[in-house]
């Protein structure tokens, strides 16, 4: 009898929601509580050094150390007054998730004593031990030297006793050694190509600024059953596990009514999230059983990536309060929907115009029609790359799946927006269109006012999809940083940009009247990019074979598809842009390519251990009871009857055979096949050789395991079951 399976499911069953009180201010009044923000920057500092601080931000001026000391002690003072008594640099290697170094704010006084102190250098610089965190061979080991350097734009928060500093982290040589670095390169390279096309339309213009919106999707799981479950533990997945008779296949649950441990958690979430300063706007129970979704309010690209890394670790420690386990894993369960992160994407301009959305008059339309056609212009032209940028061990199980978006990168527009790009193409004339905005639709229910009904519609199986005043990229994972996508595509739009930029400003030196020069370009521009746009079901076979006539990148092997970083084109773009360079490109491959083989190592270790230790003892003393049994029948029956009586159980011996034949053969095979392949020493070859020859072991080994589930006796299973893992909260 598996005592463990039915004690966790006994106490999951009772546990009684986690109550949070509610708090006695409104959500205006305790949002960004813990943050170092604006405001309180003006209370804290001297005018000068706010004014000089709104410099760096606004202007990108340099940040003297003068400076940095003032706004260290005014830092200092507030999260004093708040109860810090530490503060770290908090930093984004190229590890999932966050690294911090807490110091004390205590130095000697030198008469015997403390004082407590923050100067502005450990504000703006750190040298944390970087020789543990990858490096993809950038930094050897005597060169472990790493700094961290304060990101500005990025408002300070306290976390517990701990003022928390977003910085960024480069190598003794400056490589970049995480996400935020980059990022920010391409985003001060998409403002700049931004700023430049926005100017051909309203020359007040002087920033562009790159929005993003995520929308962060999980699942929750009881902590207990949780625990009893040794590979959702150490691989973040379940590696087997029979389908549940009930899954999602009455669609109640998308949108269904929160039960209320969950709402208590998700309270309490939003709540310290609002309090650290993320706009959190939604949350609703999500297609699968206990997958849920959070999103805030959309932000300026770094802030909104910083808030998605701050509000992962939120949910995994407020879960836990709450006797769950939060599950970022973009497939913690076969046969259900996986996780995402949307990320809705825009450009914005310093004069208050969205770049994404259709204007009022046609020639705003044009700007609308530009960013629209450049955008597609950077997602065509980088579409492997952009595919690469979203790719993991852990993603592959959800893109190309019945629910997720496919393995090939295209874009969505829209009937109207699709006919509208018609329009221009075909136009001889520089006559400018009109674009129906939303419309009224008349619904004859009583009391029911008339909707407003979008220019898009939805089409959810497009990876990339325009909906209505932004883009939104549905390929990214749930787990991922939001960086890595970011990074490629404002790149890729940057540089699009740029090239059509050069390409008007020679026809108007040429003589052209800027409007017909832009048309021309954009023409052209319209029918470069047609085999991206695509409205149809990304889902279906024939799209698949469309897609390759179309030239896009239909590769589906995840080691494969990272080649796509040190493609010409990419490195050309990266390092035209100043985002990256070639070297830092190769070391990033590097680290992409080990993250990937030693999560495949570690998925095929750890089912070895749970066959071994779980699946065949428990098979196999079932297959004695049975056998048991049919010796006293036989002992009792007569020969003839015997055969008859014992029919049923012989041949389920026989099954259970068949299968534990199957697994102990095959996790033998996967074994060898490891300690063969991981001879190899060229990590590319090594991940491939993951790919092609481990990773398919972890599939054919679980369907036996998934039939052995139904035939053992359910008291004998030792592991929760998926039945018990999604529905009991
Ligand atoms: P859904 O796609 O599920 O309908 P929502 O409409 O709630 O989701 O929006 C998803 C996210 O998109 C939110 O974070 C929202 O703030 C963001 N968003 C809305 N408009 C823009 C925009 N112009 N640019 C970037 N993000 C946006
Ligand atoms: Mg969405």
């Amino acid at each position: 009898m598996s005592s463990l399976r039915f004690n966790v499911i006994e106490e999951a069953f009772k546990k009684a929601p986690v109550f949070v009180d509610a708090p006695a201010e409104r959500p205006s009044e305790f949002y960004g509580k813990y943050v170092f923000d604006q405001k309180k920057m003006f209370k804290y500092l001297p005018a000068k050094t706010y004014k000089k601080y709104r410099e760096v931000i606004e202007q990108g001026a340099p940040l003297d150390m003068k400076t940095a000391d003032e706004i260290a002690e005014g830092m200092k003072k507030w999260a004093m007054e708040m109860g810090a008594t530490h503060c770290t640099h908090w930093f984004q290697p190229l590890t999932e998730g966050t690294a911090e170094k807490h110091d004390a704010f205590v130095e000697h006084d030198w008469k015997g004593g403390m004082v407590e102190e923050f100067s502005g250098k450990l504000l703006v610089q750190q040298e944390p031990d970087a020789s543990s965190f990858p490096s993809g061979g950038i930094r050897s080991t005597f060169e472990a030297r790493g700094y961290s350097a304060w990101d500005p734009a990025s408002p300070v928060f306290i976390i517990g006793d701990t003022l928390m500093i977003p910085t960024i982290f480069v190598s003794y040589t400056g490589e970049a050694l995480d996400y935020k670095a980059p990022l920010k390169k391409a985003l001060a390279a998409v403002d700049k190509a931004g700023t430049a096309v926005a100017q051909l339309f309203n020359p007040d213009v002087t920033k562009v600024t790159a929005n993003l919106g995520w929308e962060q999707e999980y699942f929750l799981v009881d902590e207990g059953l949780y625990a009893a479950r040794p590979d959702l533990l150490l691989t973040g997945r379940t590696l087997m596990g029979h389908e549940s008779s009930k899954n999602q296949q009455m669609d109640d649950h998308y949108f269904g009514a929160i039960p209320e441990r969950v709402a208590e958690f998700m309270r309490d979430l939003e709540i310290q999230a609002l309090e650290l300063g993320i706009p959190c706007k939604t949350r609703h129970n999500e297609v699968a059983p206990n997958q849920f979704e959070l999103a805030p309010i959309f932000e300026e690209c770094n802030l909104a990536v910083d808030h998605n890394m701050l509000v992962m670790s939120l949910m995994r420690r407020v879960a836990r309060k709450h006797g769950f386990r939060c599950l970022l894993h973009e497939k913690p369960f076969a046969g259900i929907n996986g996780s995402g992160k949307h990320n809705n994407w825009s450009l914005t301009t310093d004069t208050g115009i969205i770049l994404h959305a259709p204007g009022k008059t046609a020639e705003d339309n044009l700007r609308f029609l530009t960013f629209v056609v450049e955008t597609l212009m950077g997602v065509y032209k980088h579409n492997g790359l952009l595919k690469a940028s979203i790719m993991s061990a852990t993603n592959q199980h959800r893109l190309g799946a019945n629910e997720a978006p496919p393995a090939i990168i295209s874009s969505f527009l829209g009937k109207q927006v699709s006919e509208f790009l018609d329009k221009v193409e075909n136009s001889t004339t520089d006559e400018l269109f009109r674009l129906e905005g939303k419309h009224g639709m008349q619904l004859d229910i009583p009391q029911i006012p008339e909707l407003m009904i979008d220019n898009t519609d939805r089409n959810r199986t497009s990876p990339f999809a325009f909906t209505g005043n932004r883009f939104e990229f549905r390929a990214v994972g749930s787990v991922a940083n939001c960086a890595c996508s970011m990074i490629v595509l404002n790149s890729a739009v940057a540089e699009a940009l740029n090239n059509f930029h050069a390409r008007v400003q020679t026809l108007i030196e040429g003589g052209a009247e800027k409007m017909h020069a832009i048309l021309q370009v954009l023409r052209e521009d319209i029918k470069t990019v047609k085999p991206i746009h695509f409205d149809g079901n990304g889902y279906s076979d024939e799209w698949k074979e469309e897609a390759a006539r179309r030239g896009l990148d239909c590769e589906t092997s995840a080691p494969i598809i990272f080649d796509r970083y040190l493609d010409e084109a990419s490195i050309n773009m990266f390092e035209g842009l100043g985002v990256m360079k070639k070297a830092e490109l190769e070391a990033r491959n590097e680290i992409k390519w080990e993250t990937y083989f030693k999560k495949i190592q570690i998925e095929s270790r750890v089912l070895g251990d749970l066959v071994m230790n779980h699946i065949i003892p428990v098979a196999t003393k079932y297959q004695s009871v049975l056998l048991d049994n049919v010796q006293k029948i036989k002992n009792t029956f007569s020969a003839e009857e015997a055969d008859e009586l014992c029919a049923y159980n012989i041949n389920i011996i026989k099954r259970i055979n068949k299968h534990t034949t199957f697994i102990v053969d095959a996790v033998d095979e996967m074994v060898e096949t490891r300690k063969r392949v991981n001879q190899i020493a060229d990590v590319r070859e090594l991940a491939v050789a993951y790919h092609d020859e481990v990773a398919p072991f972890l599939d054919s080994i679980r369907r036996h395991i998934d039939k052995l589930e139904l035939i053992v006796e359910d008291e004998m299973w030792t592991l929760p079951k998926y039945r018990e893992l999604l529905w009991i909260r």
